[in-house]
């Protein structure tokens, strides 16, 4: 794994411009810094900004564990192509699968708050209902270890039993017929006619992305780490507005750059955040 802001970073980039590729990026930790509630994530304001830039020149999309509406009401219409549920809900979703993965995940929700409701509440374990899977997060615990004891024991009573997929402080059940964000960034690529895609990501789930290993898809992981199938790392969260510059200032030196990757009008040269 190495670092992405090095010139072999910088060209590898640069190859995703001379084609139609799409910009994927996870939300929480990649795009939005963690915060300890939940709720309270946004885009900082030069992400925004050159996010916004970004996705007026080529296809764009976030692909996040929170819900699409979730997603909405943060970033808006900045981006236009919002995939929710780890993958698995988005308009590339079949209705009929959505509709099995929908009833499993409601199932789950019913069982978990007769049996569990007060034992959770008690160990500081906030249950999130995303309709299309479930969240345990356990970031404001007293007994870490004991909610994820808790946590564990539920999980195994679910059935049919979930893919569960680690986050940071919060344990994400999905079923099992559910796309993950692989699936869902392949999917796109081919929906959007995208040679090349950029994926970014800072979490167990982007590893579904990483270790599909498809030399079409620039891996990134925000942080570095060893096990990661991610091709490179960003040092920090916030390095991702240079990446997003990035893209957009070398895009718009190259007048051909951007021809036919249009979804929103002819590009403009891009103004500083602070102009
Ligand atoms: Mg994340």
């Amino acid at each position: 794994m190495d670092y992405l802001l090095t010139d072999t970073g910088r060209n590898d980039l640069g190859a995703l411009l001379k084609v139609r590729s799409l910009y994927a990026f996870d939300f929480d930790g990649t795009l939005a810094k963690i915060v300890r509630d939940h709720h309270a994530a946004r885009l900082a304001r030069p992400i925004r900004f050159w996010l916004e830039k970004l996705a007026k020149r080529a296809p764009t999309a976030i692909i996040s564990g929170r819900s699409v509406e979730d997603l909405r009401s943060r970033v808006g219409t900045v981006v236009p192509h919002l995939i929710g549920n780890h993958g698995s809900e988005g308009p590339h979703a079949h209705p009929e699968n959505m509709r099995q993965v929908r009833e499993t995940s409601s199932g789950w929700l019913k069982l978990v708050n007769e049996r569990y409701q007060d034992e959770l509440t008690r160990h500081g374990v906030v249950v999130e209902n995303k309709s299309y899977s479930l969240s345990f997060h356990y970031r404001t615990a007293g007994q870490r270890d004991e909610a994820r004891a808790l946590i564990s024991r539920i999980v195994a009573e679910l059935s049919p039993p979930p893919r569960i997929v680690l986050g940071k402080s919060v344990v994400n059940v999905m079923p099992p017929t559910a796309s993950h964000k692989g699936t869902a960034l392949l999917e796109y690529m081919r929906r959007l006619d995208c040679a090349l895609a950029l994926y970014v990501g800072d979490d167990e789930t982007d590893e579904d992305v990483f270790a599909l290993r498809d030399h079409r898809i620039l891996t990134v992981r925000i942080g570095k780490k060893n096990e990661s199938s991610a091709r490179y790392f960003l040092k920090r969260q916030t390095e991702i507005a240079e990446v997003l510059r990035l893209l957009v200032e070398v895009g718009d030196q190259n007048i051909h750059t951007w021809s036919g990757c249009h979804e929103q009008g002819a590009p403009r040269p891009a103004q500083h955040p602070n102009e």
